[in-house]
């Protein structure tokens, strides 16, 4: 559910689709809470995306109208996938986009994991 000042979920929105099933996706990871899968235009040797499964159009959405099972079954879940890809030793960025100035494409709330060489500095401008 949207709060004040943010769009309503699509559910027409590409990642909808792939947690429907409609749309085929490199899946890294499934549990109760989230979905993982590689980006399909990788800007790092490891890109994967790690969606929740419930409706959310950002993380502002997410922070404030997901459940305290929601958030903490998400959030472990991207640690654990992390963990599980071998991506503590070296190191790695997550970042999630949030609206016009974020460049976000897709409204459903997701979190980039990049990792697989030096990451550069956090913002290239
Ligand atoms: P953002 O700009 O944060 O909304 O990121 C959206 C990301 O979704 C981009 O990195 C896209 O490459 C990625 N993406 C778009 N369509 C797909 C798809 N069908 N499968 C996997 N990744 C996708």
């Amino acid at each position: 559910m949207a709060g004040m000042g943010l769009p309503p979920y699509d559910d027409g929105n590409i990642f909808a689709r792939i947690l429907r099933g409609e749309i085929a996706s490199k899946k890294v990871y499934e549990d109760q809470w989230a979905l993982a899968f590689h980006d399909i235009n990788p800007l790092a040797p490891v890109h994967v995306l790690v969606i929740p499964k419930g409706k959310y159009v950002s993380f502002a959405d997410f922070s404030a109208n997901g459940s305290a099972d929601e958030i903490a079954g998400f959030m472990r879940a991207v640690g654990k996938i992390a963990k599980d890809l071998g991506l503590e030793a070296q190191g790695y960025r997550l970042l999630a986009n949030m609206g016009e100035h974020s460049g976000q494409e897709v409204p459903h709330f997701h979190m980039h994991l990049f990792a697989g060489r030096p990451l550069g500095r956090m913002l290239s401008t």
